[in-house]
């Protein structure tokens, strides 16, 4: 077995010690155990920067699609109306689900390389008295953007809409003041930005807007106002829960807080990603989104001009050297992406580039 490092979105590469809190069997009804579910739920609110009072967090097994799913088919009722803003694959895959449960629903699609307007969607909700409910990704892992879920949040908050924000793969990685925000809804996986392994996601909800999901699921298993019922009472899972993978996770929890929180983390992820495009704009690699959207967690990059050029070709000479990296995802350009989030460091950055600067090399694929 090739041992090399995940320049993927997650799941990412985790530390020795995340992975090594899995090799216990923990009993699921015994006290201890539930004592962590609780922690990790009390521990997801402090990361989320609200209060206990105000808001809840859920564990959902599953990944992080079933945390989506679960909160689209628990919160938007038979009678509501619920607003998709998409710019990449994740935001469509909420309209997806929506129209598998049969709800109402209505799309409002950007160019992946553009970020929906909270102007456009303001207005929206001003001319639409049914839209009840609007979701939408922070960072669209198929581009790399960053969305704007901060004005969004803010101009759904002022229409008294309720807003739903998967934040899979920002959540941990970037600080969102989702109780400032207005943000009634925050979704997010195990795998990503807080490094652990795949396996549930969590919701961190607003507690007013959840007791409204009482008695609206369209599945028993997604129930998220069953699920937190259960949960609530004392930290017992309705169903069968991931144990390993809830280990592992409070352990990822502990190295988030010694390395210095979100804070510090965004700090690390910044850099990597800095000196990833740098890097690869050098060797005449151009990034798919602009500038001023690019996020921090993953970067789209288009094919080099140069002939000879194989994405197979590069992607196999890279693992054989130490990293996975990703295919693209864009639906209009040729492209690939390198994620730079997990165990991940400066030095690997480096690494990559020195990497993909060989292989042009070699290939005789470099540009003039
Ligand atoms: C990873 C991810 C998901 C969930 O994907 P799963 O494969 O179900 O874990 C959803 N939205 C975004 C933005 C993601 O990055």
């Amino acid at each position: 077995m090739i041992n090399y490092k995940l320049l993927t979105p997650g799941p990412l590469t985790t530390t020795e010690t995340v992975k090594r809190e899995m090799m216990v069997d923990h009993c699921t009804w015994d006290d201890d155990y539930k004592q962590i579910t609780q922690w990790i739920r009390r521990k997801l609110l402090k990361l989320a920067g609200v209060d206990e009072r105000e808001y809840t967090a859920v564990l959902m097994q599953g990944s992080g699609t079933f945390g989506v799913e679960s909160v689209l088919t628990s919160a938007v009722g038979r009678e509501d109306h619920l607003l998709i803003a998409a710019n990449g694959a994740y935001g469509l895959r909420m309209a997806e689900i929506a129209r598998q449960a049969g709800l109402s629903f209505s799309v409002y699609e950007t160019n992946y390389d553009e970020i929906p307007d909270a102007g456009v969607i303001g207005r929206m909700l001003a001319e639409n008295p049914r839209i009840t409910h609007v979701a939408m990704v922070h960072s669209e892992t198929t581009s790399g953007i960053l969305n704007d879920i901060e004005a969004v949040s803010r101009a759904v908050k002022a229409a008294g809409r309720t807003m739903i924000v998967d934040a899979m793969s920002s959540f941990g990685g970037v600080e969102i003041p989702v109780g400032e925000w207005g943000i009634d809804f925050i979704i997010s996986s195990a795998n990503k930005c807080i490094q652990g392994v795949p396996g549930f996601s969590f919701i961190v909800c607003r507690r007013e807007a959840l007791e409204m999901c009482r008695g609206r699921a369209k599945s028993l298993s997604l129930d998220l106002y069953g699920q937190w019922k259960c949960m609530e009472l004392d930290g017992k899972w309705r169903y069968t829960s991931p144990t390993h993978v809830v280990l592992a996770f409070a352990q990822a929890i502990r190295e988030l807080e010694a390395e210095g929180g979100i804070a510090a983390r965004h700090r690390r992820y910044a850099e990597n990603n800095r000196l990833l495009i740098c890097g690869l704009k050098e060797l005449g690699f151009r990034p798919y989104v602009g500038e001023e959207h690019q996020g921090p967690i993953i970067t789209t990059f288009f094919y080099p001009e140069g002939k000879n050029y194989d994405f197979q070709e590069m992607y196999g000479y890279i693992k054989e050297r130490g990293y996975a990296i990703y295919p693209g995802k864009v639906t209009d350009a040729e492209t690939f992406r390198v994620g730079n989030i997990g165990e991940i460091y400066p030095r690997d950055m480096e690494k990559l580039c020195g990497i993909l600067a060989d292989f042009l090399q070699e290939k005789g694929c470099l540009r003039e």
